[in-house]
């Protein structure tokens, strides 16, 4: 009989947000911590300066990689992927891009 590991419950969360969702950020830090609890347990998020500009107040954007299992198949079969998003200071607006 197949066996349900403790894998199964780490399956079950979703990702936080849908790929061109926008949501408010207080602060970088505020959001860094809201991904903090998605990313792969060993894993590190990055983040850096890009240099695209954010279309609404021309301020640079902050691009935010984020590594997370995904499970295109089931529960049991899952790869690694990079969430990207896209943070404006300025707006306090955050958005996944991937
Ligand atoms: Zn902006």
């Amino acid at each position: 009989m197949l066996q349900h590991g403790t894998r199964s419950k780490i399956a079950e969360r979703a990702a936080p947000h849908l790929p061109f969702e926008e949501f408010k950020a207080e602060s970088l830090e505020a959001l860094l911590r809201l991904l903090e609890k998605y990313k792969v347990a060993s894993s590190k998020i990055q983040f850096s300066e890009s240099e695209s500009a954010h279309s609404f107040c021309q301020k640079q954007l902050i691009h935010i990689l984020v590594p997370f299992d995904h499970y295109p198949v089931n529960k049991h079969v899952y790869r690694e992927v990079e969430l990207l998003y896209q943070y404006c200071p300025s707006c306090r607006l955050a958005v996944r891009v991937l």
